[in-house]
């Protein structure tokens, strides 16, 4: 068995076997890490599937944990490495959304209920024997992406398959074997059930797994799926732009979700979604007659919300993915004051300045008809931005050198009054750093007070 030798556990799979091995049972490496070795990659974590029901496996091994005991899952931990163990299983029951499954399967069977063949292979880390029912070794050697069995029905069982089929795609540059292709645009309609939660996650995946996302995101596009889960993206293919831009709206985008880091997957949806706003704003520009999309990036970060709402992102991320869109466009020029800068920084929050960088060069970078570098005055931009940032003058109300409490000490009553006193002092000390002290603070103050 030339294959399995090929492939290299870990210490702590090796144990996980032969104590299953030992007390009785089959005990085989599956799935994913399986997988990745076969492809030369570093596996993830490993994953054994056991005849063992998940009682046995938690009284075999001193350290356990349930993973998701529904699934028959149990975590053991050996040294400082987890090994998820599951028990055989087969599928009683499919919706498309999810799966009922029973216990007492076979290997086989627990491999036949696995969605693509290169995920259907079972390795023996002790023997070196290899468990290929389905001919995944062929499949990855051809670079192919087949489904375990009739691929109209796996689809239909589970319509998170689809999605899966395009991260797994992607990531390794799969052909399609053509049955599974044909059967996919059949049924890619029924991504529409899926949950917004399995929906985002499988999204994210996709963007921390895949350097080129746009690979995947193409084909969330060519088969529908992408007009039923992102109707907003959908509608961007073919919106042509002017000429600073040779691609449409859509091509562009997926284009700067590349050139954002797979470590920053939230970002690359931000990357996704940032232009959703030019479609319903595109005009004729009354000068030059070129298309121009005024305040698409208003338009944008409510349908950016929208969005994001649908796929259930966390009310942190909504407001994050929402403010980026709608503060995309904001670039200062070149002759901008320090006092600018800073102001520039308090609309941004400090706390957003870094992912603006981010999404400004992937916009810059992901339009071909500019050049490899970043333009100059971006570059400055930031520099300036650092700096300001470095000198630590106050760019929000809590760096101000005095507080609420400092007014209502001189006398003011509390309630709204108070933050829209600090408000302006603020902008002040923003216009003229070396306000900020606590005698000029407060003799500001009183004299703002007097105005009101
Ligand atoms: P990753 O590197 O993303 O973890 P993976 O292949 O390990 O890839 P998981 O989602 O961790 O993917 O699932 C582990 C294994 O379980 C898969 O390799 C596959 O055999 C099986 N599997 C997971 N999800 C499904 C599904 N929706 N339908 C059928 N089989 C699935
Ligand atoms: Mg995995």
């Amino acid at each position: 068995m030339e294959t399995g030798d090929r492939l290299v556990g870990s210490e702590a799979l090796r144990t996980v076997v032969e104590t299953l091995r030992a007390a009785g049972h089959q005990a085989w490496a599956v799935g994913g890490a399986v997988r990745d070795s076969l492809l030369d990659r570093t596996p993830g974590d490993w994953d054994v599937a056991t005849d063992a029901r998940p009682e046995r496996v938690r009284s075999a091994f001193p350290r356990t944990h349930p993973v998701g005991v529904e699934h028959g899952t149990v975590g053991v931990r050996v040294e400082d490495e987890t090994v998820e163990v599951t028990t055989f299983r087969t599928d009683v029951a499919t919706d498309g959304r999810h799966a009922e499954v029973a216990f007492g399967a076979s290997l086989d069977e627990d491999l036949a209920r696995r969605d693509f063949t290169i995920n259907a292979i079972a390795w023996d880390p002790v023997t070196g024997e290899v468990a290929d029912p389905f001919g995944g070794i062929d499949d990855l050697e051809a670079g192919r992406l087949r489904t375990v069995g009739d691929p109209d029905r796996r689809f239909r069982e589970d319509y998170l398959r689809i999605l899966r089929a395009f991260r797994f795609a992607a990531r390794f540059d799969l052909e399609w074997d053509a049955g599974t292709r044909q059967a996919l645009e059949r049924h890619a309609r029924g991504v529409s059930r899926l949950s917004g939660e399995r929906v985002r996650d499988e999204l994210l995946k996709t963007f921390a797994q895949c350097r080129s996302a746009s690979k995947a995101l193409a084909g969330w596009q060519e088969s529908g799926v992408m007009a039923r889960l992102l109707p907003e993206v959908a509608v961007c293919f073919g919106i042509e732009q002017n000429r600073w831009h040779t691609d449409d709206v859509g091509t562009h985008s997926l284009m700067v979700v590349d050139q954002v880091h797979p470590r920053r997957p939230f970002l690359r949806v931000v990357a996704l979604l940032h232009d959703v706003g030019k479609p319903p704003t595109r005009a004729v520009h009354p000068k030059t007659g070129d298309w121009t999309f005024p305040e698409h990036e208003k338009v944008g970060a409510a349908l950016a919300e929208q969005a994001l709402e649908r796929l259930r992102f966390s009310k942190r991320e909504i407001a994050r993915g929402r403010h980026l869109v709608r503060v995309h466009m904001d670039l200062l020029p070149p002759e901008a004051s320090d006092a600018a800068i800073r102001r520039w920084i308090r609309r941004i929050g400090e706390e957003h300045v870094w992912d603006l960088y981010r999404i400004h060069l992937a916009d810059w970078w992901g339009n071909r008809k500019r050049a490899e570098n970043p333009p100059d005055p971006l570059v400055e931009m930031y520099r300036r931005v650092r700096a300001a940032l470095r000198e630590e003058h106050a760019l929000k109300v809590t760096h101000l050198a005095i507080d609420g409490h400092d007014l209502i000490e001189m006398g003011m009553q509390p309630g709204p009054g108070i933050g829209q006193v600090l408000d302006r002092l603020l902008e002040r000390v923003i216009e003229e750093p070396t306000l900020n002290r606590r005698d000029r603070l407060l003799q500001l103050a009183r004299s703002e007070r007097a105005a009101v």
